[in-house]
């Protein structure tokens, strides 16, 4: 009898599955693609161009986060790991890298997360890329920055809690980015002005962050109280998905939960898409505005292919088992 391990298999399917959406991959692919429409005219032909690209690839990191080692520290930062009780951890915490490496060691920080410090470095790489005029780094660079921007809007990013397995709440994590999203997001306002020129993105990452990290009470309290409320067997529904049937939070679970927090997932996708404009605009800014009309035909779609390639082949031959937080 081979029916176990057929199980086994699904379920290990099915788990991979879950754990590849982060704001699920259709709440990355949205911030990427609405941040374009924030862009001002000398920017927004370029990236309006190649915005099938920019959406595509607004979950590259997350594909990446199993196959590379160092990858997935880059998604997070367990904040409250560094706070005693009643402590403020972004008092704690400093925000420089060096100052923080001399506290902790890179090693604790690699363990806790970086998303900030990556975010900062990575909009120094985007800077780099428009000064350089390189076409193809310009898209690559952005579309991977807007999903680490996204990611650190997401309260359950910035606790050691971040699925609720310290308080009996497993699986919050896929709930409130992804499960919601899916169900929701195609009624938010996606409207949020123009992009802005941000003076020190190390800040302003470490702000979102912070607002991040303010709702977490409310993400984990509004949940427990609902399970109170819900019996059990109406929390969880089975869903058919393609082929397969899943268990996953009924669908009145989610929204009752999504009503309870009122606009909190919306509003942290608007901030997320408000940022990832803002910041592509900034390195555009510090780079001295190059003009990337003529950019537009240097694009090099042939290399664009082959790395896509290449990051394929890396993640189907080097499973690289990293620490399980989720996307
Ligand atoms: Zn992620």
């Amino acid at each position: 009898m081979n029916k176990p391990k057929n199980i086994t298999v699904f379920i290990a399917l099915i788990a991979l599955g879950v754990l590849f959406q982060s704001w699920g991959f259709y709440g990355h692919r949205r911030i990427n693609r609405m941040a374009v429409f924030t862009l001002p005219p000398e920017m927004i032909g370029f990236y309006k161009a190649n915005i099938e690209y920019v959406t595509a690839h607004a979950v590259d990191p997350d594909k990446r986060r199993y196959a590379v080692e160092g990858e997935a520290p880059k998604h997070f930062i367990d904040i409250d790991h560094f706070a005693k009780e009643g402590e403020d951890p972004f008092k704690v915490m400093p925000k420089y890298w060096y100052e923080a490496v001399n506290k902790y060691s890179e090693d604790t920080l690699q363990a806790y997360g970086i998303v900030p410090w990556h975010v900062a470095n990575m909009t120094r790489w985007l800077t780099k890329a428009f000064e350089e005029k390189d076409a193809n780094k310009i898209l690559y660079l952005s579309s991977n920055l807007g999903h680490y921007i996204a990611d650190a809007h997401v309260p359950l990013h910035t606790t050691e809690n971040y699925n609720g397995q310290m308080t009996g709440q497993k699986g919050i994590h896929g709930l409130w980015e992804s499960r919601i999203p899916e169900l929701t997001a195609d009624d938010y306002d996606y409207l949020v002005g123009r992009a802005k020129y941000i003076k020190s993105p190390l800040n302003a990452i470490w702000k979102a962050v912070e607002e991040s990290h303010s709702h977490l009470d409310s993400v984990l309290f509004i949940e427990k109280d609902l399970t109170r409320k819900i019996p059990s067997d109406q929390k969880y529904a089975f869903e058919t998905r393609g082929m397969s049937t899943v268990r996953q939070y009924s669908q009145e679970f989610a929204l009752t939960y999504y009503r309870r927090m009122g606009d909190m997932v919306e509003s942290r996708m608007r901030k997320s898409i408000e940022m990832v404009g803002s910041l592509w605009y900034t390195a555009w800014v510090n780079a001295g505005q190059p003009n990337l009309d003529e950019l537009l035909g240097k694009i090099d779609h042939k290399e664009l292919q082959e790395k896509e390639e290449e990051e394929r082949k890396l993640l189907e031959e080097k499973k690289v088992k990293s620490r399980e937080h989720e996307e």
